[in-house]
């Protein structure tokens, strides 16, 4: 109980909040910014990385969370997705007249 002790106390360690405040970006005990992340799960929307403080030593886990997205590059138009659309009901037309009244659908190829 009376050993001394090289560790920094609790008093004076980032909160969540103030840790928020500083993006993230640096030790809740040090606030030194020299910290390395290494992310050690990430599961859709949610995961965490284990965090080093290169300063004092200090290791946490940082909790984030995806809160939305940005800078949506659409792959296709509308209108190509609607010609693809329009395609892929051509073929599926096409194959029922061509199995009509025959009853043998997946059979040869001419
Ligand atoms: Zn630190």
């Amino acid at each position: 109980m009376s050993k001394p002790t090289t560790k920094v106390h609790n008093i004076g360690v980032l909160s969540d909040r103030q840790y928020l405040k500083q993006s993230a970006a640096v030790c809740p005990v040090c606030q030194s910014s020299q910290i390395t992340s290494e992310t050690v799960d990430a599961d859709g929307a949610s995961g965490s990385a284990n965090v080093t403080c290169t300063v004092c030593g200090s290791q946490w886990t940082d909790i984030w969370r995806v809160t939305g997205y940005d800078n949506l590059n659409e792959g296709m138009s509308e209108a190509e997705i609607e010609a693809i659309e329009a395609k892929v009901e051509k073929v599926r037309k096409d194959k029922e007249n061509q199995g009509h009244g025959h009853g043998n659908q997946g059979g040869k190829k001419k």
